[in-house]
């Protein structure tokens, strides 16, 4: 039986990455995949598919919607779904190769099949062509991930009632659009058909969009989509989808209990993921999940068996690729007897519409239950001549302050490359900067980064200087 030190069973954003600083810091690493293809749902279903197909519906939607404006006339413009699908599938596969050159680069095992534990140290692999192998580790990391929810009762048949993971292969633009789940995927996926022309309609059972963020991008964001024609039924919970061989039927119901039905000929569920754990066996090793299917852990990532630990999308926390490839980095030195430490404040979090959603930091409904005395300060992309000359005017920057140290707290932004611009004010917070001190710092003109320039003086001292 083949020995390591560590085995990373998954290979998404937290197993590679983990995998590579474990292979760095000198261990015998080995990692199993259940899939042909490593990189887990960010690299082959997820983060990198859904870029690709925004970037692609955003190219096509300003060909159709700003061209002309900026003086570009064409004629006979359409979308090509399929080129789109194609050419979002040979990025994934440019994406995954690249992981398994890293694996190679790195001198980590690879092995394909279901990982399950078969006791505290050996992890049985079963093959797809129904063979198995046992491979044995001192140290052993649970890096499994998630899947999407489904609603009790609501069966996701694929074909007319979908997850994220079809609607990135669909073969047909829809004509009416159903999504479940104002949040994150709703949106960006949501997004994509309707720059090509579908109607999009989201019912979701909170009061406003992106409900975990800052409320100010919620209601920012609802008006840009509008502009997309998204139509929103908010406070509505979804109590039944049926679907036929050409529509589907959502009926939901507001907070008075009053009915309504929408027709449409998709339905995207997209009411959050859960942690995946299935077929692990994790009771072989002494493990249980809790009552949300996660796999519990201590700060030091470690599961009740100190020698096994967990990270990435199956664990508590922010269900993003960043946090996950932040977990395996940190695993990996733990084991190794240093002493990392993730800042969980800090992870950015960003929505990838037009423009752009991000934020970091407190948001100003978080710092007013913590009954924080903090002071705000704001910048409209209409003021920035960046924005103006690039004709991407909506949006905003906010920044939270504390009213007595000028510390910057949260800063909640929704305009153009705000999911690049978001790590200057993550660095900032990193560094305990002020509002002041960014204020103070040389930006280059014109950029979008001057804006929260200003939003970092209008909040220090109200005195931002282009508005
Ligand atoms: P995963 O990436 O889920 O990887 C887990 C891997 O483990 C999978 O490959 C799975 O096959 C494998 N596995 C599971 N069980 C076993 C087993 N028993 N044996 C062997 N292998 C097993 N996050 C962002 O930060 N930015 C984005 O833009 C973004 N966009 C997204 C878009 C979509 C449509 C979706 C669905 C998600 C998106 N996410 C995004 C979330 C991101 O994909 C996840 O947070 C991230 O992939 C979690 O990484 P992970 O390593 O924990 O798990
Ligand atoms: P989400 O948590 O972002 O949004 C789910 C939405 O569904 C919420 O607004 C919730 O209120 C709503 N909802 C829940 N139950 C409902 C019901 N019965 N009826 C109507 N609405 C309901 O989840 P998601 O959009 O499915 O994304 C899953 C995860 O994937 C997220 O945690 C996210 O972090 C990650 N992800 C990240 C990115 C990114 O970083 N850009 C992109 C895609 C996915």
């Amino acid at each position: 039986m083949n020995t390591y030190d560590v085995i990373f069973i998954g290979s998404g954003p937290g197993g590679y990455v983990g995998a590579i600083r474990a292979a760095q810091l000198g261990f015998k690493t080995a990692i199993i995949e259940r899939y042909k293809t490593l990189g887990g749902t960010c690299l082959n279903v997820g983060c990198i598919p859904s870029k690709a197909m925004l970037d692609s519906s955003e190219h096509y939607y300003n060909a159709s919607h700003t061209f002309a404006e900026h003086g570009i006339l064409l004629k006979d413009l359409k979308p090509d779904l399929a080129q789109m699908i194609k050419r979002k599938a040979e990025v994934v596969k440019q994406t995954t190769d690249g992981i398994q050159y890293l694996m190679k680069k790195n001198k980590i095992d690879v092995y394909h099949g279901h990982g399950s534990f078969k006791d505290e140290h050996i992890i049985t692999i079963k093959k797809d062509d129904g063979s198995t192998e046992e491979i044995s580790g001192k140290n052993i990391v649970i890096a499994t991930g998630s899947k999407p929810a489904i609603l009790p009762g609501i069966e996701i048949d694929k074909k007319r009632i979908i997850t994220s993971t079809e609607a990135l292969e669909l073969k047909e633009i829809p004509k009416h659009l159903i999504v479940i789940g104002g949040g994150v995927i709703g949106l960006e996926l949501g997004s994509v058909y309707a720059r090509l022309g579908a109607k999009v309609s989201v019912v979701e059972y909170m009061d406003r969009l992106i409900p975990t963020m800052d409320s100010t991008l919620s209601k920012e964001l609802q008006k840009v989509l509008k502009k997309l024609e998204f139509d929103f039924y908010f406070n509505h919970k979804v109590t039944a989808v049926k679907s036929s061989s050409k529509k589907v039927t959502v009926t939901a119901l507001d907070k008075d209990g009053k009915e309504i039905q929408l027709e449409g000929d998709y339905c995207l569920v997209a009411v959050g993921r859960r942690a995946y754990t299935n077929g692990l066996n994790l009771e072989n090793a002494g493990l249980k999940t809790d009552e949300r299917g996660k796999v519990p852990v201590n700060d030091h990532l470690q599961t009740a068996v100190p020698h096994i630990y967990a990270i990435g999308d199956v664990v508590r926390g922010a269900m993003l690729a960043h946090k996950a490839e932040d977990e395996g980095v940190a695993v990996a030195e733990i084991i190794a007897g240093q002493k990392p430490h993730i800042n969980y404040l800090l992870i950015p979090n960003v929505v990838y519409t037009w423009p752009e959603v991000a934020a970091v930091g407190y948001t100003e409904e978080q710092l007013k239950e913590m009954r924080k005395a903090y002071k705000s300060g704001s910048f409209p992309f209409k003021a920035s001549g960046r924005a103006r000359a690039s004709m991407d005017t909506d949006g905003l920057i906010k920044v939270l302050a504390d009213k007595d140290t000028d510390e910057i707290l949260g800063v909640h932004m929704i305009g153009p490359r705000a999911a690049d611009m978001i790590m200057e004010a993550t660095v900032a917070m990193e560094f305990r900067a002020s509002a002041e001190d960014i204020g103070r710092i040389c930006h280059a003109h014109p950029t979008f980064s001057e804006s929260f320039k200003d939003a970092c003086l209008a909040a220090s001292e109200n005195r931002a200087i282009n508005i």
